[in-house]
């Protein structure tokens, strides 16, 4: 499962976190997740639940926050969010864009103690 790998990759830089500051626990974990990254936010959370058993961040909160797409027109240079497939720019129609946003997998925060 790719959602597996997304994780336990967050939580060895968890781990490493938490060992770093001499914690023992990690109370909540927080992840930045694009619209078009290809990951599933339902799976990353059961994944976290299956990831974390018998490890310091057995029980900690999960938090997926969740990033909508948004392009740059490459003619106008108008930003926005696109309407569903089509990466129309709504000030001059033109189809291409540059994604600015939608595709993170990041870790973004980490509570320990
Ligand atoms: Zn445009």
């Amino acid at each position: 499962m790719h959602e597996l790998g997304i994780v336990e990759d967050a939580l060895e830089i968890a781990f490493e976190h938490a060992r770093r500051v001499d914690a023992e626990r990690i109370h909540r974990v927080t992840m930045r997740i694009g619209a078009i990254s290809g990951v599933a936010p339902d799976a990353l959370r059961f994944a976290f639940d299956v990831a974390t058993r018998e490890t310091m961040a057995e029980g900690s909160a999960f938090e997926v926050e969740l990033v909508p797409v948004r392009c740059r027109c490459v003619e106008c240079e108008s930003e926005f969010a696109p309407d569903g497939l089509f990466y129309e720019c709504p000030a001059c129609r033109t189809l291409s864009a540059d994604i600015l946003a939608g595709r993170e997998i990041e870790l973004t925060s980490l509570e320990v103690s």
